[in-house]
């Protein structure tokens, strides 16, 4: 917890030269600290009808809000999309956190779990929902633990009376596998059976838990969804580089030399995230490459560091940045090793439903075992994985020879 506390002290100090207001991110704030601080009362007003759903939903819009847990679907069109389904309603927060290099949600949710839970709250009451569900990551003991304490202290506040009634929230544990961090394969898990994606349509927006329309949301974002409302949309517009708008949290690991969560500008580089947030590379190491999303979104070249970091941007090279997990590699290290390393995990992970991804990734690991890689076959399989896989794992999965076969082919023997 103290090497958390200190990744996000660290961040803390260049984001401040960007203007943003993080002196609330440093340090664990408990009920009583948030309430201090004014929480709750954006919340608390909107249940006593001082704001309207519509009023709320047109902030976020205005913001450019995001769903932050790699999808990027626009957080108040997907509150539209559930409000105007039928009642009774629900909601899912995501907090399983699964992608390699993500440790975003856990720093927020340790630093600020109330600001996280009044977003949650605006969310629930915008929308109408009749309860709500957290799915935790089963390895985040201790946050599961702090939660429940100060979710405990959130409702006995609000049953003396100090605050608006609290729709029903349960504290769900995580199942401990990738995939249920897959929205429907976390409903599936909620529901008490195994974590298998759906097939859609349907949307889980119109039959989501227990056959209910439901808004599901990551930590994240309802973490910005209390502080855009609260500092108004421009305090998060103002920021974002090389055309982009808004902030990202980037969880930085790898060849740095202060790793850890970055608050930064949305579209911000590589190299600028490295200079200025990370203290440059470590010791000994010089850029050789990177994975600006996890274990998903493919694998860059030192020579692609330029490119803005952001939804959509990645896309021309074959990269995506989903939870902006950016994990740096340095001249040590080949881009095979990570590539391989990728598809075992996926291999490992496929919760095996669909045969593009329970044999494409078994046989995509068999086809780069070796040092020369058979292009035109791993393409081919590629192509039937991204298009016959049911979820975004298998579909995800090919990025990882992909981009060694594009952007990384002097690793490879001829
Ligand atoms: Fe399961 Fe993979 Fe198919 Fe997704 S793509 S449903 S993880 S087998």
């Amino acid at each position: 917890a103290q090497a958390t506390a200190e990744a996000v002290q660290a961040a803390a100090q260049p984001a401040l030269q960007d203007g943003l207001r993080l002196d609330d991110f440093t340090a664990q704030q408990d009920f009583t600290a948030y309430r201090a601080r004014g929480g709750y009362a954006l919340w608390a007003g909107c249940a006593a009808g001082d704001r309207q759903p519509d009023e709320v939903i047109t902030l976020l819009e205005n913001g450019g809000l995001r769903g932050l847990g790699g999808a990027g679907f626009p957080a108040g069109r997907k509150w539209r999309l559930v409000r105007a389904q039928p009642a009774p309603r629900l909601m899912a927060v995501n907090l399983d956190e699964g992608e390699p290099g993500t440790f975003k949600d856990r720093c927020m949710l340790e630093s600020e779990p109330h600001r996280f839970l009044e977003g949650l709250l605006i969310a629930a009451w915008a929308v109408g929902v009749a309860g709500v569900t957290v799915y935790l990551r089963d390895e985040y003991h201790g946050l599961r633990a702090m939660l429940q304490r100060e979710l405990a202290a959130l409702q006995a506040a609000s049953a003396a009376g100090v605050l608006p009634p609290l729709p029903p929230i349960e504290l769900r544990r995580g199942a401990g596998a990738y995939i249920c961090g897959e929205e429907s394969a976390m409903l599936e898990s909620i529901e008490g059976r195994r974590g298998l994606p759906r097939l859609r349509p349907p949307y889980v927006a119109e039959r989501g838990l227990f056959g209910r329309p439901t808004l599901v949301h990551n930590g994240e974002t309802l973490y910005w969804v209390a502080r855009l409302l609260a500092e108004g949309p421009e305090a998060y517009t103002a920021h974002g580089r090389h055309g982009r708008r808004g902030l990202r949290s980037f969880s930085v690991s790898g060849r740095v030399r202060k790793p850890g969560v970055k608050l930064a500008p949305a579209g911000i580089t590589l190299l600028e995230l490295i200079d200025e947030y990370c203290g440059g590379m470590a010791e000994g190491h010089t850029l050789y490459g990177y994975l600006p999303g996890g274990a998903s979104g493919g694998i860059l070249p030192a020579a692609l560091a330029d490119v803005p970091m952001d939804f959509d941007t990645l896309q021309p090279h074959g990269a995506f940045i989903g939870s902006a997990a950016v994990i740096v590699l340095g001249h040590t290290d080949r881009a095979v090793d990570a590539a391989r390393n990728v598809m075992r995990f996926f291999e490992h992970e496929s919760c095996g439903q669909c045969t593009p991804c329970r044999a494409g990734t078994t046989q995509a690991s068999r086809l780069m075992a070796g040092e020369a890689w058979p292009a035109e076959l791993l393409a081919e399989l590629g192509s039937v994985m991204r298009e016959a896989s049911i979820c975004g794992l298998g579909q995800a999965a090919p990025n990882a020879f992909d981009s060694v076969l594009r952007h990384f082919p002097q690793e490879l023997a001829r």
